[in-house]
């Protein structure tokens, strides 16, 4: 179980440093064809259009690379891995929400993890065989943002643990 949670952190420092020198070669770059670009592109979904440029701008670096670029977030290292208070968890991209605080469990990973979406259709699955695993990927039903995978060695009642990235989510608190 140890060496598990070690290879997931050296896993998740060679992929977010992977994300950090491309990007500050290639998509932070300050001048390039598209940097005053409006356009939309990107279009992930029938109904909603991301725009690159505008996203660059609002999301931090961390938040662009792991939703738009799949990177991971360390563990233990991030926004709401601890996080206790009642509330709800929203795509940070376009505001859907995907899971609530009552789903959400320790599963001492290091990560935000869920036993369950709030809704069954806010996420969606892709099957993804990069870094020599097999995992499966989970996006934001919405606007196609990578959040993490989900595992099924979660607790009951669905058995599947939502590994998240705190910077695919924004935790909205309970009024
Ligand atoms: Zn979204």
């Amino acid at each position: 179980m140890k060496k598990m949670f070690i290879l997931g952190f050296v896993i998740a420092s060679i992929v977010l440093f992977g994300c950090s020198a491309r990007s500050g070669m290639t998509f932070f770059g300050e001048k390039g064809p598209a940097a005053d670009s409006t356009k939309s592109e990107n279009q992930t979904d029938s109904t909603y259009m991301i725009n690159k440029e505008e996203l660059k701008k609002r999301l931090s670096e961390e938040s662009f690379c792991v939703t738009q670029l799949g990177a991971t977030e360390r563990p233990f290292d991030n926004k709401y891995w601890n996080n206790h208070e009642d509330g709800t968890y929203h795509c940070i991209v376009c505001g859907q929400e995907l899971f609530g605080s009552d789903t959400k469990y320790e599963s001492g990973s290091g990560w935000p993890s869920f036993f369950k979406p709030a809704k069954n259709d806010a996420v969606k699955e892709e099957s993804d065989n990069t870094l020599g695993m097999k995992r499966t990927e989970i996006l934001c039903s919405k606007c196609g943002a990578h959040l993490g995978h989900v595992f099924d060695d979660g607790p009951e009642p669905t058995g599947l643990r939502y590994c998240m990235n705190s910077a695919s989510l924004e935790f909205r608190k309970k009024e």
